[in-house]
């Protein structure tokens, strides 16, 4: 069995105790990975402290910073095929996809290189005659990072990158489920030369390692990925360091298709928004609002295009759909799936595993119309479609917005006046009109409501990733007068 390390103080070491990965393709374990529980969280905490506050790190410039951020980008793109095959064989996620995204993560890392030294202080306006007053923008602090198990590379760049761009210094914690492409990638954070603690990687499971982590007293920032119910324990935990948090959470998002839409395109712009990553996607799009007018024909094309899905190994090219990541993740969409069909939605197609081994599950289309289904309300995380349909925009957005989450939604009509009208009433981060699930490192991303708060991507979160410092000079050379009146 192939076995990994962890890496924390710039040190690739064994963790405390060690646990099997499995294989979703084959239900078999297939590596060994080193477990961190508090002793090992306290000592990447209190390194990446110390890197923060002393040594190279600290001392170094923004442009410095931005070096080694290219240098590590271009380190990516160099090993993205390997890391592909590591994230391939983790988490079940297929080649196909992993290849592309991991290329892309490269371009990430430039983003933020560029930025490191671009985030400027400023210089205020004072209305004292004698005083100057300006800020200055400092690293937040030590960061802990924490990531699900769905495109981990990807999630970690969206915090690694600001965060260093910023100057803060990081603990990294991978999933326990499917750790090994982010604990490979600390071999390439090595091989760029950082200094010794500015980046620690590491994994365990939620209750010892993320507990211990996201309480920590050192810790001054946490940037979070993962469900609802984790952020929850999360936020509790944050109550002991008072640390900020940036929650990246879950979603269940519409997917609203008009009559007047050009259907193929909406056709294949759905099936890559729930069946992608087998639907393993924060924003899959799992609940299709369709205009009653062209629902049967709607079902109709996706229904085709479904059971022409490519179903198989991950590491194989042709593959579309893989296996799910867990086994338990496999279980709870079967569950869901047999609840919704028991309150009367209509199965249009899948709706089972296949019988391979390993954690498959059929892409499945279930039409939930005129019923409370809990297919179309419980996030999933699997390649689960909900159907609805509706009369008019108004009944349109009350069941887009018909959720708690609001990470994601997409609109297909050619009516721009409409595309507007519907933009500013549907509650979500990100609304994307005639296209879905296009992501880039210029965009911020995030949600409303329980799909989490503060924004990845983009410049402004390299700016969460900061605090002001106030610096007040006073100008004049006279003698300070009275010292019981405020100035
Ligand atoms: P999860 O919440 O179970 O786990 C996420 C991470 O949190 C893991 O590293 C886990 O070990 C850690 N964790 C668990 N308990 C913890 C605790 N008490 N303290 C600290 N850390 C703890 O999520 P998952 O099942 O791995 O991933 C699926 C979820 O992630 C879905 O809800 C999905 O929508 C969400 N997600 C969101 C985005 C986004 O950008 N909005 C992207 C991908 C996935």
């Amino acid at each position: 069995m192939r076995k990994f390390q962890h890496y924390i103080d710039g040190v690739f070491e064994d963790g405390e105790a060690r646990f099997e990965s499995i294989d979703p393709a084959t239900g078999i374990a297939w590596a060994e990975m080193p477990e961190a529980k508090s002793r090992d969280v306290d000592r990447a905490v209190s390194a990446a402290e110390r890197a923060l506050t002393s040594g190279a790190w600290a001392a170094m410039t923004a442009t410095a910073r931005g070096k080694l951020l290219y240098r590590l980008a271009d380190l990516v793109a160099a090993h993205a095929s390997a890391l592909a095959e590591l994230e391939t064989r983790d988490t079940g996620k297929i080649i196909r996809e992993t290849s592309a995204q991991i290329a892309y993560v490269a371009d990430y890392y430039r983003y933020y290189a560029g930025l490191a030294d671009k985030i400027e202080g400023a210089s205020l306006p004072i209305d004292k005659p004698d005083m100057e007053v300006w800020l200055k923008r400092e690293p937040v602090g030590v960061v802990a990072a924490i990531v699900p198990w769905n495109s981990q590379l990807f999630l970690a760049a969206v915090k690694i990158g600001p965060a260093l761009a910023a100057g803060c210094t990081l603990i990294v914690k991978a999933s326990e489920d499917g750790p090994a492409p982010l604990l490979e990638f600390a071999r390439l954070v090595h091989e760029a030369g950082f200094p010794a603690g500015v980046i620690n990687i590491i994994t365990g499971f939620g209750a010892e390692c993320g507990a211990a982590l996201t309480r920590h007293p050192k810790v001054a920032h946490i940037a979070f990925t993962g469900g609802p119910g984790t952020a929850r324990h999360i936020v509790r935990n944050s109550a002991e360091n008072l640390a900020s948090t940036s929650l990246e959470l879950g979603g269940k998002s519409p997917f609203i298709v008009f009559a007047d839409a050009d259907l193929e395109s909406a056709a294949n712009a759905q099936i890559a928004g729930i069946f992608a990553a087998t639907g393993q996607s924060c924003v899959a799009g799992s609940r299709l609002i369709v205009e009653a007018s062209i629902k049967d024909k709607f079902i109709e094309i996706l229904k085709a295009k479904a059971e022409a899905i490519q179903i198989g190994a991950p590491d194989r090219m042709e593959t579309e759909v893989g296996p799910l990541c867990t086994f338990r993740q496999r279980t709870l969409i079967e569950q869901v799936v047999s609840e919704s069909i028991a309150a009367g939605a209509r199965l249009v197609t899948g709706g089972s595993a296949p019988d391979e081994a390993g954690y498959y599950f059929r892409p499945t289309i279930i039409d939930c119309d005129g019923i409370r289904s809990p297919s179309a309300e419980t996030e999933l995380f699997g390649p689960v479609l909900s159907v609805l349909s509706f009369t008019g925009e108004e009944e349109a957005l009350a069941l887009a917005n018909d959720t708690p989450f609001g990470l994601a939604a997409g609109l297909f009509t050619q009516n721009l006046a409409r595309a507007h009208r519907m933009t500013r009433q549907i509650r979500s981060g990100i609304v994307w009109i005639n296209t879905y699930r296009a992501v880039s490192p210029i965009a911020p991303f995030g949600g409303y409501g329980q799909s989490g708060h503060g924004r990845e991507g983009g410049m402004a979160a390299a700016l969460d990733f900061t605090r002001t410092k106030t610096v007040w000079l006073r100008t004049s050379d006279d003698p300070i007068p009275d010292p019981f009146v405020m100035r």
